[in-house]
């Protein structure tokens, strides 16, 4: 039928006009369009993924830091955040959040799963969304990409454990402090009994700035999780 329909009425790219030949595709992208997002690729922080401005920074020591995480610690050990939000991608990621174009789950997913590729863990998790804002939403965008991530590698996916205890206010224009203030017992876990001794992947559909997944990352290990490795499709740079 969809081939059919793609005959008479040829989808064309919402980003270039160009007409879409794939037919298998799901994507109301061209390909060339697509295949504009491209992994950051320079010099970052080992724990966060924080590029850093200049690749003096790791010269001396491949393992450095950036200031945030010298100061703060996050509870998670790695955060795999390897698209800059920009472009197509961001134009993705809006139709996918805010118009419902839930096709656009599987192939963000896949984005993560290219740069996940010698990443193990036992579980995969996705941050919660408020059950006001999921009222609005109807979907949460970020268990939609973790149901595809835990499809495709066959990892079980942890349901109903961890739950948002209230809502937040946007993270922008807030101090680190203050960021850490408004994610405050965002979170609580539903059951620990689950997550014990696993390695957990937290997934989130972009990486504004960490505040959120810190505090995930936090509760989870807090409730016997051995490890946590956070990953978004997508950073705000
Ligand atoms: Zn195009
Ligand atoms: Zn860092």
């Amino acid at each position: 039928m969809k081939k059919l329909l793609d005959l008479i009425y040829p989808r064309t790219c919402v980003h270039c006009d160009h007409s879409i030949t794939d037919e298998t595709s799901d994507l109301p992208y061209c390909r060339g369009c697509w295949e504009t997002i491209r992994p950051l690729t320079g010099p970052q922080c080992s724990i966060c993924a924080t590029p850093f401005p200049s690749p003096s920074a790791l010269s001396h020591s491949p393992d450095h830091h950036c200031a945030e995480c010298r100061e703060d610690i996050p509870a998670f050990s790695r955060a795999f955040t390897p698209y800059p939000y920009e472009g197509i991608l961001a134009d993705a990621i809006q139709r996918f959040k805010y118009q419902k174009q839930t096709s656009l789950a599987a192939p963000l997913a896949g984005l993560i799963m290219e740069q996940l590729t010698t990443v193990q863990f036992d579980l995969v998790a996705a941050v919660p969304l408020h059950p006001t804002r999921l009222r609005t939403r109807e979907f949460n965008q970020s268990l939609l990409l973790a149901q595809r991530i835990a499809r495709f590698t066959q990892v079980p996916l942890l349901i109903d454990a961890l739950n948002r205890s209230r809502d937040t206010l946007p993270q922008v224009g807030l101090s680190r402090k203050e960021r850490a203030q408004n994610v405050r017992r965002a979170f609580h876990l539903s059951d620990p009994t689950p997550i014990k001794g696993k390695r957990i992947l937290l997934v989130d559909d972009v990486y504004t700035t960490g505040a959120t997944l810190r505090e995930g990352s936090k509760i989870l290990l807090k409730g016997g999780a051995k490890e946590v490795i956070v990953a978004a499709v997508t950073r705000m740079i």
